[in-house]
């Protein structure tokens, strides 16, 4: 939807909707009230916000959902942003902007910056280039411990080729650890009980 605001056709004065009247899309509503000049041939914006507007509210949308006022407050900040490297001009700075706009303050204590899960040529997935690995895949064939301890085997803010020999080995450590858990927990329980 596009800005809330209309130009006024014959002196080119700005005119904003009314907060109650939100959300109002310009191009299907026209302003209530004519212009300071007495004109009602109103230009509608056609601009449009980009989706950040709206991620940039996830702090508050995440609160929203949340009953209890006490709680609320308790809340902002929040202790960790989790996300990739990619977005950092996106959606981090545009929600630290929101924060100290809305709260006068940032809007987490921690950010936690991730990598990409690349081809195994180092190279960024893509579908037309037909390069991309399905999770869905890789649980069905390794489990989804298995890819969880490959993905967790990478750097913070760093790419992480994906090589299926990796899965092999999380697979196998994770069978072993399996293994050894079912021998040891019997073990310990009766050591516990005596
Ligand atoms: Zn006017």
């Amino acid at each position: 939807m596009p800005f809330p605001v209309w130009y006024c056709r014959e002196c080119g004065e700005i005119k904003l909707a009314e907060e109650e009247d939100l959300p109002v899309d310009p191009l299907v509503d026209s302003p209530k009230s004519p212009c300071g000049c007495g004109s009602t041939d109103f230009e509608p914006e056609k601009d449009v916000l980009d989706t950040w507007a709206t991620s940039s509210l996830t702090p508050d949308l995440a609160i929203e959902l949340v009953e209890d006022p006490e709680v609320r407050k308790r809340l902002y900040p929040m202790s960790l942003r989790p996300q990739a490297h990619d977005i950092i001009t996106f959606w981090l700075f545009n929600t630290v902007v929101k924060g100290l706009f809305h709260h006068k303050g940032i809007p987490w204590e921690n950010t936690i910056i991730s990598g990409w899960a690349l081809d195994p040529e180092g190279k960024k997935m893509s579908k037309s280039k037909g390069n991309v690995v399905e999770p869905r895949d890789v649980i069905e064939k390794y489990s989804a411990d298995g890819l969880r301890l490959w993905a967790a085997g990478s750097k913070l803010g760093e790419d992480l080729p994906f090589k299926e020999k990796d899965l092999v080995t999380a697979k196998r450590f994770l069978t072993k650890m399996w293994n050894a858990s079912r021998f040891a927990l019997p073990q310990l329980e009766e050591r516990n009980k005596a």
